[in-house]
């Protein structure tokens, strides 16, 4: 990939203002792995509109983009991105108490806004997914979930439960609303691993509940993580590195051929759960791939599981 010519930044500057583009902008800080070189350009879109005009105007010069949400699910290349990224920033939330609904534009962040947005209007139906990383785009793109620790709730809940309604700009360029069925949701999947549309708000529907229930589903729905997975803040993470084996699992395997705490740079299997990989300090995008070709070995050699990575590889390594 080449960088993009003087013209193509020309172009993107009069459609979505001088100013508003910059330029060189490193993505590791955008990210929950705290990893990944430069955006050659880079523009926050803050609403919905926004949004469609940086799409539009990137797919009409022909400018290779992506589009960022939280940085929780992906890996960015140490060259960074030849071309423009997009952060979604557009983070409106309307609630219909009458209807029981919340509209939410797709860089609203599920947790806290969201989450918090719905419990003190007293709506359930999104209190299972605290403490993970994401925007209501991301949410949808990876079909958002979580196994729930009750003993009422033992079963994964997806928030595609929950979702009613999807403006999106479509691959063809065109604004419409769809309804959850379009989206093809599956595990950790959804038609937007294979179509170009993109969300630009979403509307749940919930139902009624005590404040003082939800929250403390969300107290145990945290303390469990809290428990099991690394803390962000200090362990940068990306959340499960591999998917899901089913009535396996790939964490299990990782585990059984004693591959936690394994490091590789500053990339190391997090001694707390061997599906996640963290960032011990000044990892690269080259270590944590190194790490996940070393993992993938061993496993497929001792027990003759190829195990196929969850996250998306973004940009130049
Ligand atoms: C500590 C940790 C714990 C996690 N735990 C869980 C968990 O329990 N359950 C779970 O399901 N996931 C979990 N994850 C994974 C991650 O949180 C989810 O995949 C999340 O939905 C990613 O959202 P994001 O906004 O960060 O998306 P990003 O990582 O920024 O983007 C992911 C993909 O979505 C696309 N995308 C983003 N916005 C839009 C949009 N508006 N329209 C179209 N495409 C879009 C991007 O272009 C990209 O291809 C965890 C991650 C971390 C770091």
């Amino acid at each position: 990939m080449t960088s993009p010519a003087p013209a193509h930044r020309e172009a993107l500057r009069r459609a979505l203002g001088p100013e508003r583009v910059r330029e060189a902008v490193a993505l590791a800080p955008f990210t929950t792995f705290r990893i990944g070189g430069p955006a050659d350009l880079f523009y926050e879109a803050t609403d919905a509109g926004e949004l469609a005009r940086a799409i539009l105007a990137a797919r009409e010069i022909g400018l290779p983009h992506f589009l960022l949400g939280l940085g929780a699910n992906i890996l960015i290349g140490d060259r960074g991105f030849r071309g423009l990224v997009i952060r979604n920033r557009a983070q409106a939330l309307d609630v219909d108490s009458q209807e029981r609904t919340i509209r939410a534009e797709s860089g609203a962040v599920v947790w806290p806004d969201l989450i918090e947005t719905a419990i003190s209007h007293g709506l359930s139906g999104l209190e299972h997914y605290p403490g993970i990383p994401s925007t209501v785009g991301g949410a949808l793109w990876q079909n958002l979930h979580f196994l729930a620790p009750a003993p009422a709730r033992e079963r994964t809940m997806f928030i595609a439960e929950v979702t009613e309604a999807v403006e999106i700009l479509t691959e063809e360029g065109e604004r419409r609303t769809v309804g959850a069925g379009y989206f093809e949701f599956g595990y950790d999947t959804s038609i937007l691993h294979h179509r170009r549309d993109v969300v630009l708000a979403a509307t749940f529907r919930l139902t009624s509940e005590e404040p003082e229930v939800l929250r403390r589903i969300v107290r145990e729905n945290l303390e469990w993580r809290r428990e099991r997975h690394p803390p962000l803040d200090s362990e940068p993470s990306a959340g499960s590195i591999f998917k899901k084996i089913e009535g396996i699992g790939a964490g299990r395997l990782i585990d059984q051929c004693g591959l936690k705490g394994t490091r590789i740079g500053g990339a190391m299997v997090t001694p707390r759960h061997a599906n996640i990989f963290i960032n011990a300090g000044n990892a690269t995008a080259a270590d944590v791939r190194a790490l996940i070709a070393h993992v993938q070995e061993v496993v497929e050699r001792r027990t003759g599981y190829s195990l196929e990575p969850e996250i998306s590889f973004v940009g130049e390594f």
